[in-house]
């Protein structure tokens, strides 16, 4: 049963701002963080590398398919919170995502590797990510499009296609 000031089982934060009293959302914790979740288990991804520091998975709302974050394990929730051996950790795990999407079946002539620090830099999920965007030659209008009306696809297919690409790279040795 729900008990009193507790919403959809989410017990309310009793912290409120002294003079607009709306309430305090506090600070994302690695018990709220989404990509904590995802690392965790506790919140469905579709995964396409996990190695001991480093995890990537599909972006939910794609700017193109293939779209793919690339996280570390750990929580840090912007670049100042980031070891930097971890950071060049993650940087090498998207480099090689990069290389897998263009050994892939999927239509990729070149990547965009993007890391939004802070708000201001429009960062949404205050977990550090790595995004490894597909692109295509002149998709310019269909990216502006996919950035404004993002849409889940099929992830888990979209997954194999990566993992494959990873394969690839992987049996040529490089
Ligand atoms: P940014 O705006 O750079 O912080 O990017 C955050 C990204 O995380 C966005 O592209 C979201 O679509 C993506 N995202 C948010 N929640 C999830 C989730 N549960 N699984 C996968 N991607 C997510
Ligand atoms: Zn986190």
């Amino acid at each position: 049963m729900r008990q009193p000031g507790e919403r959809r089982g989410v017990p309310r934060s009793p912290i409120r701002c002294y003079l607009t009293r709306r309430r305090y959302a506090g600070a994302v914790t690695e018990v709220s963080c989404i990509f904590c979740q995802i690392v965790r288990g506790d919140a469905p991804s579709s995964q396409v590398y996990e190695d001991d520091d480093v995890l990537a998975f599909m972006d939910i709302r794609p700017f193109s398919t293939g779209h793919t974050l690339i996280i570390p394990k750990r929580h840090a929730s912007g670049l100042g919170d980031l070891e930097p051996e971890l950071g060049g950790k993650v940087f090498q795990v998207a480099q090689r995502i990069a290389l897998g999407l263009r050994r892939s079946s999927l239509p990729v002539d070149g990547v965009n590797l993007m890391l939004a620090d802070g708000r201001a830099a429009m960062q949404t999920v205050f977990h550090v990510h790595i995004h490894a965007v597909p692109r295509r030659h002149g998709d310019k209008l269909s990216i502006a499009k996919r950035v404004l009306m993002r849409r889940p696809t099929d992830l888990d297919e979209a997954a194999a296609l990566v993992r494959e690409g990873l394969d690839k790279l992987a049996t040529e040795g490089r």
